[in-house]
């Protein structure tokens, strides 16, 4: 039996975009952070991509996602100062809705150059047109503030989706994710957990161990089981992975312990040895 997917509909879909991404010249480490957070958060990440700046295809890629109701969409990217950033365009072209100046976003951007004035000598903190740009928000967007730089990030209710966009440089997507997007994900994910343990064997042959696993997997439905063969010190080791997440970190853990005692048994009928289990 497959890993069940559908464990919960607590899903995300996770889009970063920008052509700097999509030519191999910044890496996109905002996508490996997002799924590192939102999966110790208990909800899991079914899917990824990297867009470039392009409204046809920002606005694709989003009614797509939306058409799979995820609880949450996440954007990173495009929503700075210069031309390229076109995210909030591109959202509200997608969803067919009027850009207007947010005045609330509009003061965070005003305090945050009147902060950089202060600690930058000669540093001009009028509000330019460009400046100005990052307050063009898509109407009935939730403004979060960016504590690490000058561009507000969005959240927008989308049925039983929630869209958020957040800020391309990572300090500032991390900033935002940690404190003004925490109730938007306290509504939408909520806070439940992750449990991994990894059961590191004696020897190899993934293929002997395979239907202990899959016997396992059967009536365990629930937990991600899974072998992962490597080489130790010119050794040849196997470990076995279990995974789960979900709402509620108790039962979560219940459920992969009661997999991993089933997994040791049938390993031990085998005449393997468990040489350490790492959470
Ligand atoms: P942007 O918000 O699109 O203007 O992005 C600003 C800067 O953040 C870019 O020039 C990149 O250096 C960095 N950046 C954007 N997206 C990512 C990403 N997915 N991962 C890591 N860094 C990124
Ligand atoms: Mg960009």
């Amino acid at each position: 039996m497959a890993y069940d997917t559908n464990h919960n509909n607590n899903f995300v879909e996770i889009y970063a975009i920008g052509n700097e991404l999509l030519v191999g010249q910044v890496l996109d480490t905002n996508t490996h952070w997002l799924i590192r957070n939102i999966t110790a958060a208990g909800a899991q990440v079914r899917r990824a991509a990297m867009i470039r700046d392009d409204y046809d295809d920002i606005g694709e890629q989003l009614l797509a996602a939306i058409a799979r109701q995820p609880k949450l969409i996440v954007t990173t990217g495009g929503l700075g100062p210069t031309d390229d950033d076109m995210t909030y365009r591109a959202v509200a072209r997608a969803l067919n809705l009027e850009q207007y100046e947010d005045a609330h976003a509009l003061e965070m951007i005003r305090q945050r150059y009147a902060y950089l004035a202060t600690i930058r000598p000669n540093f001009d903190a009028s509000l330019t047109e460009s400046r100005k740009k990052m307050a063009l928000f898509p109407r009935g967007a939730e403004v979060l503030a960016n504590g690490a730089g000058a561009a507000p990030a969005l959240a927008f209710p989308i049925g039983e989706s929630t869209l958020v966009c957040l800020p391309g440089v990572p300090v500032e997507m991390k900033d935002i994710y940690a404190g003004s997007l925490q109730p938007v994900l306290a509504r939408t994910i909520g806070s439940g957990g992750y449990v991994e343990r990894n059961i590191i064997l004696d020897k190899g042959d993934e293929s002997r161990i395979a239907p202990v696993l899959l016997a396992a997997q059967a009536t365990h439905g629930t937990v991600y089981i899974k072998s992962r063969g490597q080489t130790v010190e010119g050794t040849q080791r196997l470990t076995v992975v279990l995974s789960r997440g979900g709402g509620d970190l108790a039962a979560v853990r219940g459920a992969v312990l009661a997999a991993e005692a089933e997994v040791v048994v049938g390993l031990e009928l085998l005449g393997y040895s468990i040489l350490k289990v790492i959470e």
